[in-house]
Formats: C-alpha cells, structure tokens, sequence
C-alpha cells in the first residue's frame, strides 16, 4: 500500500518540500559550520507524558539527523525538582520507541549540575553573573516591561570575590530558599526582555530525582538547556517557536564560555495544535488529577500512550508528521487530518471482523434443523481484508438465530431507510438473503426479535435470479457469540479551540465524549484477538482491543473520511 496523501489542503500540505531547518542544514554544510556534522536532540522535561505535539518535535529532531547522516539523542530536561519523576522518563522512552524512533544516547541535564556549577563560577569570575539577594518578586518587578525600563538590582555591582563566596555558600546550602538567587549581569535596559539579568540560579532545598539531595541550587531552563547541547556536541537545537526571544541569550551564555565543542545554534520551529485538543502538559495533568478522565492512557487524550491504547498506529502519527511538514507560523490543524491517515494505514491493515454494538435477535424462521432437531450449524467464508489477499479468509459460524444492530431493523422504515423492515429483503454479509417477515414486540413497544426467512440458492452472496438487494447488514450467530464491551468516543472538547470562550478548556469538555456499550456480541474469532490488535468492525469502524481488559474494544475511528468532507466544504467556500 501507497501511504496515505488525504486531498491536499495549500495550509496543510508541505509534503516532499523543503522547509527553512532543512535549508539551513543545507546552508551550513555548505559553508562548513558544523565540519559537516548533524547533531540534534529531543529534550523532554520528565514532568508528564508525551503528547501528539511533541511527535513533530520528534519526527524532526530525528529526521533532521537521519536525513543528514547525523545523529539525535535524547535528553531529559530535568532541572526541576518538584515536578519530575523516574516513571515519566521511563514513558518517555518507551513512547519515542513505540513512535518508531532510537535516539543514539540517552542523556540527563541533571549529570551536568557540576558542569554548570564550574561554567556558573566562571562567568562570576568575569563579571558577568552576580548573586541578588532579593525576592523574586522584587526582582520580576524590576525588569519592567516592553517600553517600560528595568532597574538594577542594589546587588549588582558585588565585588566578584563576594559573589564567588555567596554561591560557594549558595551550593552548599547555607540559605534557606528563596533568600537569593545567581542572575547573569546583561543589560537591565535590553529591549529582549530575557537579557535583563535573567535568573541562573534558585535555591530549592528539594529532593531531586535522580541526585537525590545533593544539590540545594537548581538551573534555570535558559542556564541549561544550551549549555547542555554544548556539552553533547549538538549542531541544530531546534525548538518550538515560543523559545524564539530566548535564542539572544542562548547565544549569549555559549558567546561567554570556554567551550570545548562547536557552539550550537537554535531555530524555532511552529508548534503543533489540533482542532478539538489540548497539547499543554499542564492542561492534560490537570484533566488526569481532577478525574476528567481515567489517566494519561485514557483513549480521548492527545498523549502517545492513549493514541497507542485507542489503537493509532505510529505509522500513522509519522506519516501526519512529515505531512504537515514545518513551518515558523503557529497553525492549528484539523483533527480529522490526523484521523484521515489513521483510517488509510488501518485500512490497509487492519483484519474485518463483524460484532453487533446493540444487538437485537434475528430469526429464521426456515432455516434446517439436524436429524436431533437442533438448528443446523454451517461456517461461512468471510475474507479478512479486501485490501490485502493475503490475509485470507475465516470460518464464521451461521445458524438460525442471529443477532443484527437494532439500527438495522425498523418496524416502519422511514424515506430512504434501505436496511430491513417488514416484507424487505436484505444480505446478510458473507452469509444469506434475508426477507423480514415480521417482528416480535414487548409492552413498551420495543423490537425485541426479528423474523425473517432465508433463501436457501443466495449462498454465493447474489440471487441466481439476478435480483437485487439495497442493503448488506453484519451478524453474528447468537449461540456462538462472544460477549464483550465496546467504548465509543468523541472529541473530548466541544469547542475547536478548547478554552477559547473563556480561557478554560475545562468549560468546553463534550459531555458525550464515552459511550460504554456493555451488552455487545462478537463473533467468536474475536476472542483471540491480541492485546492492542486492531481490527475494522465491518460497517462501523476501527476499534483497538484493550492492552490489559480482555474484550474491550476501543473505537479508533470510524469509516467516514470527514476530512474528505472538510475540503469540499472549504473548496465551495
Ligand atoms: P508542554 O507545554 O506541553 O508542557 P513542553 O514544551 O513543556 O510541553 P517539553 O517536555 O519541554 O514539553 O518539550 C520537549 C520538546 O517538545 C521541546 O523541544 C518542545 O519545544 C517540543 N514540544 C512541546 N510541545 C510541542 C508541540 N505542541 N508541538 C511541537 N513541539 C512541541
Ligand atoms: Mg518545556
């Protein structure tokens, strides 16, 4: 199979185009920056899971290094001590994994706490970096604005020897928090806000991770990060593009120090935002510590470990990825994108099995029974995946009772309903023509059994008479069904843009977004179904078995292409 390319979109497509970090990779070894060396780096902070968004930062980090014959590592941003742990750097890698991609090494921010501490002393010792003995908030106050001046600290002008004696003392943790910090000494007066002395240092008495207490100061993100690419021997820094006013100071810490390796260059590159999704760690913890949904593996949330869990391959998510390619102005793009290359590569894939969601009882009322009266049992042959021979075909077992979707039954069919109702004749998929000959009803009116009877000369699937039918409706034999749970889902917000009435995505959660259907009947190959196996209900969707729950099933997606029908909309616009 081709993969997918869903009818192109001018915002959407960037397929196969080169894009402004490839150009200046190009650009570079053109002119020998780098001695024609490629190093990139994925640098999550272990506060949380990976999300949709940071697939593209992946894709690209690693695709960069791939396509240049350089080389991606990956390194945990992990600098804060209250907010990090080993199980999310254990997610960490195992999603980059399942994604499809091996970073060459694997490195920790945290192993260069003495480096930074060594390059800190250094810039003191030049003058450059002072110890402030004022609150952050004094300090935040002082920085002033755009337009508005910044005022120096009464600290500034510290002699360099009692700087290096109140950081020796900072580091060995003599000051309770929040009594002083290390700030670099740029310009207070810097249009770039960032450049106005900005904070290198906090005090946090804290248990770290993975040095556990051995440090009570900790860098700040800007004091790390590029030193960190630095000490790795990184090339192309790429980050997203909020990271853009940073870039003056991420040169101005490399500009300052003696650096052993080539100095790495950042570029910024736009953020991925889907229509109807949060892709803020901070939003997402949120909806896992308020219960909003079952955990960060919960199928309706944005993180790689709910996409794996909802059944998404991680084909899929690439080939999205290298899609919407890269771009410097932050876009937001259709969900149903992302879903349309999802339902390709599943397509293409994914075995067809039939299960009824809401069964009702179809009988027939003709069908044989054996030489002890019971019904007549015979396999039919069902093809596993019209898209692919190969897959072959199965045994479904057909008797005389049957369950169908209640949907697919009307006591008096509505305009244009073609399914059964009393007097139609439909197919039954891989199995009979079926003619509705009644229907059994309770007290409240409801359908509670179908009749029909079969014709007996439709076994290859058309009637040797030439006659036709409307409708092909699933099945599944009632005694050899397997029971089983089916949940349905759909967006988790209601409004494209989460949050954008009234700043809290919370107030836009879709109410309706789980629908569990408990009373669900599968035929009975569908027991064997691996965890995580994806399968295509026939007629109704993808739907992923659960990793752990035996005989659940999560819808993936469905079968309609709605991006298909998003692009005729916009094209008639
Ligand atoms: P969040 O804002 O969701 O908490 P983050 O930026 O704090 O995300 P990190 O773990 O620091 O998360 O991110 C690691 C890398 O992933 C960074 O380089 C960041 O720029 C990138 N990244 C994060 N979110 C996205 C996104 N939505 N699209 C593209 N890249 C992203
Ligand atoms: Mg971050």
């Amino acid at each position: 199979m081709t993969p997918p390319t869903p009818n192109s979109d001018p915002e959407e497509a960037a397929d196969g185009q080169s894009d402004f970090v490839r150009e200046k990779v190009i650009t570079d070894n053109q002119q020998g920056t780098f001695a024609g060396r490629v190093q990139t780096r994925f640098p999550p902070e272990p506060n949380g899971h990976l999300h949709i968004g940071h697939a593209k930062a992946i894709a690209l980090d690693f695709a960069i290094a791939d396509e240049f014959g350089g080389i991606c590592n990956l390194r945990f941003d992990d600098t804060n001590p209250l907010t990090e742990d080993h199980t999310y750097a254990e997610s960490i890698v195992a999603d980059i994994k399942w994604l499809g991609f091996e970073p060459r090494e694997v490195h920790y921010a945290s192993d260069y706490f003495d480096k930074l501490y060594e390059w800190a002393q250094h810039l003191i010792s030049n003058g450059l970096a002072y110890v402030d003995d004022q609150d952050g908030e004094t300090i935040s106050a002082q920085r002033g604005g755009f337009g508005k001046t910044g005022v120096e600290s009464p600290y500034r002008d510290r002699s360099i020897d009692e700087n290096l004696d109140l950081f020796t003392r900072m580091r060995a943790g003599e000051f309770p928090d929040g009594t002083r910090v290390l700030r670099a000494k740029i310009d207070m007066q810097a249009e770039n806000m960032q450049l106005r002395d900005p904070v290198m240092y906090r005090i946090r008495h804290e248990h770290h991770y993975r040095q556990g207490d051995r440090w009570p100061i900790f860098p700040t993100y800007d004091w790390a990060h590029g030193q960190g690419d630095a000490i790795e021997g990184v090339t192309h820094s790429l980050c997203t593009l909020e990271f853009s006013d940073h870039r003056a100071l991420y040169d101005w810490f490399l500009d300052n120090l003696p650096l052993e390796n080539d100095q790495p260059e950042q570029a910024e590159f736009a953020r991925l935002e889907l229509t109807y999704t949060v892709t803020s760690k901070r939003r997402l913890r949120g909806l896992v510590d308020e219960g909003v949904v079952t955990g960060w593996d919960d199928p309706r949330m944005p993180t790689l470990s709910a996409l794996r869990r909802r059944g998404y391959p991680p084909e899929a998510i690439r080939e999205f990825c290298s899609h919407i390619g890269v771009a410097r102005t932050n876009s937001r793009h259709a969900i149903e994108l992302l879903e349309s290359f999802v339902r390709t590569r599943l397509n293409a894939i994914a075995q067809r099995r039939m299960a009824v969601l809401r069964p009702v009882k179809l009988v027939i009322t003709n069908w044989p029974t054996d030489e002890n009266g019971d019904p007549v049992v015979e396999y039919r042959e069902a093809v596993n995946n019209p898209e692919d021979e190969a897959d072959g075909t199965r045994r479904v077992p057909f008797s005389g009772t049957l369950y169908i979707e209640q949907d697919d039954f009307r006591l008096e069919p509505p305009p244009k309903y073609y399914r059964l109702a009393p007097g139609r004749e439909v197919r039954l998929r891989a199995g009979y023509f079926v003619t509705c000959t009644g229907a059994v009803t309770d007290d409240d009116g409801n359908v509670v059994e179908v009749r029909c009877t079969y014709d007996p000369e439709t076994a290859g699937g058309n009637a040797p008479d030439g006659r036709k039918v409307k409708a092909t409706i699933h099945w599944v034999s009632a005694t050899h069904a397997v029971d089983g749970e089916v949940a349905l889902y759909d967006r988790l917000f209601s409004s494209e843009v989460p949050g954008s009435q009234t700043g809290d995505p919370r107030d836009e959660l879709n109410p309706d977004s789980l629908e569990l259907l408990t009373d669900c009947k599968f035929e009975p190959i569908l027991a064997d179904t691996e965890p995580g196996q994806v399968v295509q209900f026939e007629r109704l969707g993808y739907f992923a078995h659960d990793p752990r729950e035996p005989m659940l099933f999560h819808r993936t997606v469905g079968l309609r292409d709605e991006w298909a029908n998003i692009q005729k909309r916009r094209q008639k616009r």
